[in-house]
């Protein structure tokens, strides 16, 4: 990170005072060409033989300043914006490895990673090794001369399982092989996995740092040369680019990260708390509590624990009861937004797992996923134990 403090960043992370007119707030591109002034220009700008910009898939003056203010958050070289963390996800993976290279992955993450890998094993011979990612020596175990990527999600969802990355990092370069880690759940204000010896980060921008759940975006931030080559084949040839208007939201909720943050990671500690003692709560997952089984490697590592927990009620049933009682939860597949938001895990984003496949995955029939929002700590609260009972 730079020397500033990162609530002055992420309000001056998208400034470049000498461009826009002065506009304060960065403009909307909202063009997909780009006229060139002369002849040799065109062609110079076209060959990337001079910086510009000439069609809206391969760059845009909007897109381009949230990719430089989510560099600066991450205390990254260079980043890239796509249309959905998929985008970002999906992007990276098949930019980075190839057929018949192995990836190494934790067997407890978003399902739709988990299952982006299947697919990727099944229709392109791109071999995914799933391991213990709270088990250090396990995972790290799994990493061979083969591994050509190292996967991580720290905190993981829905279980906020912790992962060691700095550990992990060393054993995975002491093979050459590169390490990504989805930093959607931590966000920047808590987590910057780049610090810790981690290649390069993923955002589902969807979430926190877009803040409001009105759009959908993802974020790469690495090195410029990593950044380049996710950019050159993945925008190039899929596509998958943010629009500058989407870009503009999310460089809108970049400015009030950290004050949502420190909000989010206040009331979801003191919910923590709340639920670890009452008695319709088998258990609670979250890497703040000191009951959490990698607790010293969250704070080892995090710098506050974010806005995410998950709680187990035992069973399918009691998981919809409550869900139907909540009033002012809002009730949604998404997270990260100010609003405080709850989901039966195993029956809607994890349903695409197998029962077995959620039960290795520490997934109960009754774990309720809960993004807790920004609002006042006391009606949150309320409205959770008016639902569990
Ligand atoms: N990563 C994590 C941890 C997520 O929770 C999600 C979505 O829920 C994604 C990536 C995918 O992001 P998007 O929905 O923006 O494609």
């Amino acid at each position: 990170m730079e020397d500033q403090s990162f609530y002055t960043l992420t309000v001056h992370a998208d400034e470049d005072k000498k461009a826009h007119f002065g506009a304060v707030s960065v403009p909307i591109y909202a063009s997909s060409i780009f006229a060139f002034s002369d002849v040799d220009e065109g062609i110079q700008i076209h060959n990337h033989e001079k910086p510009g910009y000439y069609y809206g898939r391969l760059g845009n003056p909007t897109t381009e300043a949230l990719e430089r203010a989510a560099a600066k958050l991450e205390s990254a070289e260079s980043a890239a914006a796509f249309a959905s963390g998929m985008a970002a996800i999906s992007g990276t993976i098949t930019a980075l490895v190839g057929k018949g290279e192995q990836i190494v992955a934790p067997k407890s993450m978003y399902s739709t990673t988990t299952n982006l890998l299947k697919f990727l094993s099944d229709r392109f011979a791109i071999q995914t090794v799933f391991a213990d990612a709270t088990d250090t020596g396990a995972f790290m175990a799994a990493i061979s001369d083969k591994t050509k990527l190292v996967w991580l999600e720290s905190p993981s969802n829905p279980l906020l399982e912790i992962s060691d990355i700095r550990a992990i990092a060393s054993a995975a370069h002491r093979v050459g092989a590169c390490v990504v880690i989805d930093n959607t759940f931590a966000t920047p204000f808590n987590q910057r996995p780049l610090e810790l010896g981690a290649d390069a980060v993923i955002h589902s921008a969807t979430k926190y740092l877009g803040g409001h759940s009105d759009l959908t975006a993802g974020i790469l931030a690495g090195p410029a040369d990593l950044v380049a080559r996710v950019r050159e084949t993945t925008f190039r040839y899929f596509g998958g680019n943010i629009a500058p208007q989407v870009a503009w939201l999310v460089l809108r909720g970049i400015k009030t990260l950290a004050l949502r943050m420190e909000r989010h990671n206040a009331n979801a500690y003191a919910l923590a708390k709340t639920l670890l003692t009452h008695p319709k709560v088998k258990a609670v997952f979250y890497p703040g509590l000191e009951t959490h089984k990698n607790h010293e490697i969250a704070r080892s590592q995090m710098s506050g624990f974010g806005g995410m927990l998950s709680f187990d009620l035992g069973s399918a049933v009691a998981a919809k009861e409550f869900i139907g009682r909540v009033k002012l939860c809002t009730y949604a597949t998404s997270l990260g937004g100010v609003e405080s938001i709850v989901q039966p895990v195993a029956l809607m984003t994890h349903a695409t797992l197998s029962a077995s496949e959620r039960a290795a995955s520490g997934i109960s029939e009754g774990l309720i996923r809960m993004s807790v929002g920004v609002e006042d700590f006391e009606d949150i609260r309320k409205d959770v134990s008016d639902a569990l009972c």
